[in-house]
């Protein structure tokens, strides 16, 4: 497979053409933000941690039925993806109360969630990615009902297949962003599933285990990512 030309670089991707106009290689970098850019850095071999677990947990989603953008890990920091038309939806799935969440309703960070809360953001740096419901996507034109219907039947499938798989590892699954795209007339998982877009506690512990390490300077940034991997993969 030839790489081609840059097509888009993103706060911790690049994407790249290839000899098939189907096929994109995704990069993942070590490059770092939050805050809508606000907070800035890299954390080391997060692109190779990352692009690890994802192709893990994007495997592990074929395996059950879930459709993904993956075709194969190719390298260290490469994945080979299907080319999305990507649908300015982030879909977040929530199990507890944390970020986002607490700030905006008051929850007590930690609060069980009987229901996981799907959330809808458009996907816009210059908006600041805000909240909004289905009618506002429609508004937007950046989705239709079926679409956003069939987004939220997969995450919430997406979510009971990773709460899963991480009960297993000794993770909780406290909230996380999915981004889909449409490809021949069908809708894909697209994007990445990692520390970085996920927030992970320890089943024991509760101890933070993701981004929230570099979000709020909490140390050991670098030794939460790999434990995560070590735990994904099942290495000792
Ligand atoms: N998230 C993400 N990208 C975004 C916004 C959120 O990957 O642009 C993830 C985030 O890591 C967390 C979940 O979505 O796992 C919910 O994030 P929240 O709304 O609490 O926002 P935050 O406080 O993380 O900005």
């Amino acid at each position: 497979m030839k790489k081609g030309t840059q097509l888009y670089e993103g706060k911790a991707k690049k994407v790249f053409a290839t000899d098939d106009n189907d096929l994109v290689i995704q990069e993942f970098k070590d490059d770092a933000t939050a805050f809508n850019n606000k907070k800035k850095g890299t954390i080391a071999d997060k692109g190779v941690v990352n692009n690890a677990i994802s192709c893990k947990l994007f495997t592990m989603l074929e395996e059950n039925g879930v459709r993904t953008h993956l075709v194969e890990k190719l390298s260290d920091r490469e994945m080979l993806c299907r080319h999305l038309e990507i649908i300015k939806v982030e879909v977040v799935v929530r199990n507890i109360a944390a970020g986002s969440l607490v700030k905006r309703y008051g929850f007590v960070e930690g609060k069980l969630l009987e229901n996981p809360v799907v959330e809808f953001y458009l996907k816009d740096d210059e908006l600041d990615d805000p909240l909004m419901n289905e009618a506002h996507a429609v508004a937007l034109g950046v989705a239709t009902f079926e679409e956003l219907s069939v987004l939220k039947i997969r995450a919430e499938a997406i979510n009971a297949l990773l709460k899963h798989f991480f009960a297993e590892r000794k993770l909780k699954l406290v909230d996380f962003k999915l981004e889909f795209g449409r490809h021949k007339g069908e809708i894909l998982l697209g994007d990445e599933i990692s520390p970085d877009t996920c927030r992970f506690w320890d089943l024991e512990t509760n101890e933070k285990m993701d981004k929230d390490r570099f979000r709020f300077d909490l140390g050991g940034v670098e030794n939460a990512y790999s434990e995560v991997q070590r735990r994904v993969l099942g290495q000792n």
